[in-house]
């Protein structure tokens, strides 16, 4: 074994793949996951630790798995986390507990992600569960949205005997784990229920179909005796471009699209939600939404172009994620920007004027801003036109709550220590509170409004 190099991670074969909705990685076996283990160097000064936003014993977790106890490796990671098979699979962790690990100065990074996985796909093939909460302390909390903040919160108020209760928009929890990352990254029953379980399994309830702000308001649930509310709420709401063309029937955002896949099954026989089944898609945008929609239109049989208006250099999604997409046939039309969309006679997307752009001086982000090249316009034939340009937080909750501060952006304005926001006894965190960002980012701030509800609910009582 080279100890410099990870071992390696089986994978579906790229062609293969590219026609189905199965998991893209295998992830280790245990014989994998125990030679992966001897090679974390249990740093004292355990930098992977401060790498992680919800502070994972990392070097504590992986001991055990060298020692064969897998058993022992889920507990110490579930008293940090409340969903290590989904971080395992979807975290970035190359900028997070891997991109502090000392082995990768030299060589590759201890796999952290990879024996994350492992040992919470194991601890549920073994039908192993989180330790239990303490007894109820007779206090209680309202949670508005089910998705990594939100659970992350009500977890972590459960362990210390609080009464939860998740109010939850959609039929199913899980916030973008359900609706929004694909089968092929993450398994939804297999995994993001099973976890969304274990959190219930402490104690936490989860109302669903119950849209705050339109039925109860958070003043209402204030009213009705819980004691504080955390909004985890999330950055749903999609940009568009406001060209012309982009009402056309086929063209859709990337979240409508990725929730009728995902949510509503329309890529599996016999459901009743409509997708459309592209002939030639076209998904404007760089992110991980973006690789995500394009793979997931390519897997419906679609010939699927990315029109990205940066240098390969610039797109903002994960590496692996351009790396899988490419291999799957997704072609890349990089520095480029639709203009137009052409609609037929019946309202329908026909195809998609673009423009090439050139890279000028670096913008406020620091990176080089895209100018169109005058004259280099040209028209390509598309069915469908996917938008993936970002998303902001619904105003829903905020403008339905007395006293609740929200920035320009209308997200909401929380401390990031405690997640206190203008209001008293509202907290917030998560998407709702820093714009889309990430899994383990919302769990982290889930986890800090956690310990600040605590401390306000005592310092009341
Ligand atoms: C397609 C896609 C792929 C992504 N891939 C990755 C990835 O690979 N890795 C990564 O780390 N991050 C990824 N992200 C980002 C990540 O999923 C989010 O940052 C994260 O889910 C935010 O968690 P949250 O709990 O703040 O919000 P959400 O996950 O958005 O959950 C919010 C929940 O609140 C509910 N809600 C909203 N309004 C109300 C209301 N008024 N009343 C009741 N409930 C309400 C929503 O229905 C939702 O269930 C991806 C995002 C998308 C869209």
């Amino acid at each position: 074994m080279d100890m410099m190099k990870k071992v390696p991670v089986r994978e579906q074969d790229p062609k293969v793949r590219a026609t189905n909705f199965e998991e893209v990685c295998y992830g280790y076996n245990e014989e994998e996951a125990v030679n992966e283990s001897t090679r974390c160097l249990n740093c004292k000064n355990a930098r992977c630790i401060q790498g992680c936003p919800v502070n994972i014993n990392i070097p504590g977790f992986i001991s055990k798995v060298k020692e064969n106890n897998f058993e022992e490796a889920y507990q110490i990671i579930s008293e940090s986390s409340a969903l290590p098979a989904v971080c395992g699979r979807v975290c970035p962790q190359e900028s997070q507990c891997e991109g502090k690990c000392v082995r990768g100065i030299k060589g590759e990074a201890v796999s952290i992600g990879k024996l994350e996985r492992f040992v919470a796909d194991w601890a549920r093939e073994n039908g192993i569960k989180p330790k239990k909460a303490e007894e109820s302390n007779g206090h209680k909390v309202a949670v508005v949205g089910a998705g990594p903040a939100g659970l992350t919160c009500a977890g972590d108020l459960a362990r210390l005997g609080y009464e939860v209760t998740i109010f939850e928009a959609l039929h199913q929890p899980g916030g973008v784990l359900s609706y929004g990352i694909p089968e092929f990254r993450l398994p939804k029953d297999k995994v993001v229920q099973a976890e969304i379980e274990n959190v219930k399994s402490l104690g936490v309830k989860i109302e669903t179909n119950v849209v705050v702000g339109k039925a109860d308001t958070v003043d209402e649930l204030l009213e009705e005796g819980f004691e504080a509310v955390f909004i985890g709420s999330g950055a749903g709401l999609p940009r568009f471009m406001g060209i012309p063309g982009e009402q056309a029937n086929g063209v859709f955002s990337a979240n409508e699209f990725l929730t009728r896949n995902n949510l509503m099954k329309a890529f599996k026989e016999g459901y009743e939600t409509p997708i459309s089944r592209g002939k030639k898609v076209v998904v404007v945008g760089g992110g991980n939404v973006a690789m995500d929609a394009a793979r997931t239109a390519l897997r419906l049989g679609a010939e699927t172009h990315i029109v990205y208006r940066r240098s390969e250099a610039e797109l903002p999604a994960r590496a692996e994620e351009v790396h899988h997409a490419k291999e799957e046939g997704i072609v890349f039309d990089l520095l480029q920007n639709p203009t137009e969309i052409l609609v037929d006679e019946n309202g329908w997307v026909k195809g998609i004027k673009i423009i090439k752009m050139e890279l000028g001086e670096p913008d406020e982000s620091g990176r080089r801003r895209p100018v169109e090249i005058p004259g280099s316009e040209y028209e390509i034939e598309c069915d469908t036109v996917i938008m993936s340009l970002g998303t902001s937080p619904n105003p829903l909750i905020s403008s339905t709550t007395y006293g609740l501060d929200v920035n320009r952006r209308k997200c909401i304005i929380a401390s990031e220590e405690t997640g206190q926001t203008s209001k008293e006894g509202v907290f917030a965190g998560g998407d709702a509170v820093t714009g889309a960002a990430t899994v383990i980012l919302a769990m982290g701030a889930g986890k800090k409004a956690a310990k600040g509800i605590d401390e306000f609910i005592k310092s009341k009582n």
